[in-house]
């Protein structure tokens, strides 16, 4: 078995598991470990084009529910230096499309940001967004450390058709997915340049 069917078949595993026993989504929103998983050396996070609906000044905000309708997803993880330090204070920008595939050009349904916090973590609550003309299924986001510069970047969704057809998906910058009871919960550290 070659080493994409293996991995591509432990996560086919650890899916059905967690399909198997699902904990609420409240309870398990806030599970990231206070530390890391890695060790060592992190490659700094691939950088991607904003795009067309990037708005500035979005508000302070992390649970986007309340902006539509759609699966709901608790989106968490670190903000990590090449060193695999966590950096606390690190204000992480998400915006997206709605469950239609419209972004919200006049006002900041879906946009929001915040600030990690004293362990380097970050997290949003916001519904799965939907498919528009041209693009795989994704979120938008910047992160930036003081006034250091801006890492902007999209995040992908694994298993997705049309992940094989987008011409910037990049299967370095999918989240980890994984179903809860109430949602999907999605991981992805960031690992911004020194
Ligand atoms: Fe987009």
């Amino acid at each position: 078995m070659n080493r994409r069917r293996m991995v591509a078949a432990s996560l086919a595993a650890a899916g059905l598991a967690h399909l198997a026993k699902p904990r609420p989504l409240a309870a398990q929103g806030t599970a990231l470990p206070l530390t890391p998983a890695c060790e060592g050396d992190a490659r700094v996070t691939r950088r991607q084009t904003e795009g067309p609906f990037f708005r500035p000044a979005s508000p302070a905000k992390r649970d986007l529910r309340g902006d539509g309708s759609g699966d709901m997803l608790v989106l968490s993880g670190f903000v990590l230096t090449p060193q695999c330090r966590p950096v606390p204070g690190a204000r992480v920008n998400l915006w997206h499309a709605d469950a239609d595939g419209e972004y919200d050009r006049s006002g900041f349904r879906f946009r929001g940001h915040q600030f990690t916090d004293d362990a380097g973590r970050y997290q949003f609550i916001t519904r799965v967004p939907g498919l528009y003309p041209g693009r795989t299924r994704h979120f938008h986001v910047k992160v930036q450390a003081g006034r250091g510069p801006v890492l902007t970047t999209q995040l992908y969704f694994p298993d997705e058709p049309r992940n094989a057809r987008d011409g910037i998906f990049d299967r370095a910058l999918l989240m980890e997915i994984r179903p809860a009871d109430g949602g999907r919960l999605g991981r992805f550290d960031f690992v911004i340049p020194a």
